[in-house]
């Protein structure tokens, strides 16, 4: 309250000693145009494709504590160096491991059909012959419960589609079968579980992503359909057909492993011990070599950090980068970033994470105190020569940087458009030429004006209030 006071004055009694600041008092005017200056020329071109292109061609597929991922903390440490960060080191991290090996299945009645699926990550092997039962279909979570008794001794079909939009909201609205289906499934009695993938093509491949067995339910074996095989599955079954499918999945757990989040800083000019922190993961799924998940991420933050660093006049706090370990397999690299970091919280001024591909910026979402929203009003137009100009309120930041925002920590995204993302995401075909030059520019020109506005501010974005602080996590 008494900032937004003191903003009142300054714009109007103290017109005098706010004449160097914008209209929300906390931006000084050079710090603007700095930002507005680093996204304009960031976002005719950038390297950000050269260290995406680096982790994917180079290193390639990183599930946690593999080979890969191993590999991967190499990378980013020399990378961090050669850019030219500061106290770059790796933090570790312990991280579950999980493998596939081999996985098939087919229609075994009314016809002998091949089936094209992979296995949830995290999903247990089915006996060494495969799992064959009836399918029994339903569309949700909600539909299972209401006719659980149908499950008993059958494998569940999760026949939900997900829907194509330019905001991403379609894997919000679907993903829930992936993440909770084979326990709920479990529950009633099945013996493993199909989803329809979870994305938007028409291609045979097959999706994958993490399920989360719940506590007290049996461990059924889970995989994922690819979309055309689904809709095959459908089609059966909408004639009245009884259908019968046999899967076998190898695959599981196998302990845990050293990983790493790598860290890099700019230190800051006047604040160093304050810190902007830009996030995205190393890690990948094992089916394609992560370049739109989450190598594009690594690029941008990576990219727009040195952009920052090379700049004549640093900002007053430090940008700092953290090349988070096992997004996607159970988040453990933000939780112990958090642990690890737990005295120094109260100094992070700002998170923001990229964990959304390459398509062109949306806007900035955003997630503080309500005192933010006119310094951030004040910020956006330096975000234009983007096309990230517009605020979004009400962000949820990024899974790895969720436990920051639990500590109160303001989180925020650049979104961007992700119409295509989903035909592509945790998918075999999640390569490098699905890279989208302009929007990863565009991406990083708008991350590196917004991180470099954040990390020049007179004062830091209030908190995210204690109701704010907690919200169901989405891979
Ligand atoms: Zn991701
Ligand atoms: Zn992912």
């Amino acid at each position: 309250m008494r900032r937004k006071l003191l903003r009142a004055f300054g714009s109007v009694a103290l017109a005098g000693a706010a004449a160097a600041a914008s209209p929300s008092g906390d931006v000084p005017d050079e710090t603007l145009r700095l930002a507005r200056d680093l996204c304009e020329s960031a976002a005719k071109g950038t390297r950000a494709a050269d260290w995406v292109a680096s982790l994917t061609d180079r290193v390639g597929p990183r599930l946690a504590g593999s080979p890969g991922d191993r590999e991967s903390i190499a990378w980013a440490l020399s990378t961090l160096r050669a850019l030219g960060f500061e106290r770059v080191r790796a933090e570790p991290v312990r991280v579950r491991v999980w493998r596939r090996e081999a996985e098939s299945g087919e229609v075994v009645a009314p016809h002998r059909l091949p089936l094209v699926l992979t296995a949830l990550g995290g999903s247990v092997a089915t006996p060494a012959d495969g799992v064959e039962a009836e399918v029994f279909r339903v569309h949700s979570l909600e539909e299972l419960d209401s006719a659980a008794a149908g499950a008993a001794g059958k494998i569940v079909f999760f026949d939900k589609k997900m829907e194509r939009a330019a905001d991403g909201s379609g894997y919000g609205r679907a993903v829930d079968v992936r993440s909770h289906g084979a326990s709920r499934a479990a529950r009633h009695g099945a013996l493993g579980v199909l989803i329809r993938s979870i994305g938007t093509d028409d291609n045979r491949l097959p999706h994958t992503g993490g399920l989360d067995y719940e506590d007290g339910a049996p461990r059924i074996p889970a995989a994922a359909l690819a979309i055309p095989d689904a809709e095959l599955l459908a089609r059966l079954l909408d004639a009245g057909e009884r259908v019968r499918v046999r899967f076998r999945l190898v695959c599981g757990d196998s302990g845990e492993a050293d990983s790493a989040n790598v860290v890099g800083e700019v230190t800051g000019s006047r604040k160093p011990d304050e810190i902007v922190l830009l996030g995205a993961h190393r890690d990948s799924w094992d089916l394609g070599t992560g370049a739109i998940d989450d190598a594009a991420g690594c690029g941008i933050v990576l990219e727009a950090a040195r952009r920052i660093r090379e700049l004549s006049r640093r900002p007053a706090r430090t940008i700092r980068v953290v090349l988070y370990a096992n997004e996607e397999n159970g988040g453990a690299g933000g939780k112990e970033y958090a642990r690890a970091h737990a005295e120094e919280l109260p100094k992070h001024a700002a998170a923001l994470e990229a964990d959304a591909g390459t398509g062109r910026p949306r806007g900035l979402s955003w997630l503080a105190g309500s005192s933010a929203a006119p310094t951030l009003a004040a910020i956006a137009p330096a975000l234009a020569p983007a096309g990230a100009a517009s605020l979004f309120p009400e962000g949820t930041g990024g899974a790895d940087i969720t436990p920051l925002r639990a500590a109160g920590v303001p989180v925020f995204a650049v979104l961007q458009d992700a119409t295509r993302y989903f035909d592509y995401h945790h998918t075999a075909n999640d390569t490098f030429d699905k890279i989208e030059r302009d929007g990863l520019d565009r991406t990083t020109a708008a991350v590196a004006a917004f991180a470099y506005a954040a990390a020049d501010l007179v004062q830091p974005f209030e908190r995210v209030p204690p109701e704010k602080r907690t919200a169901p996590r989405r891979r």
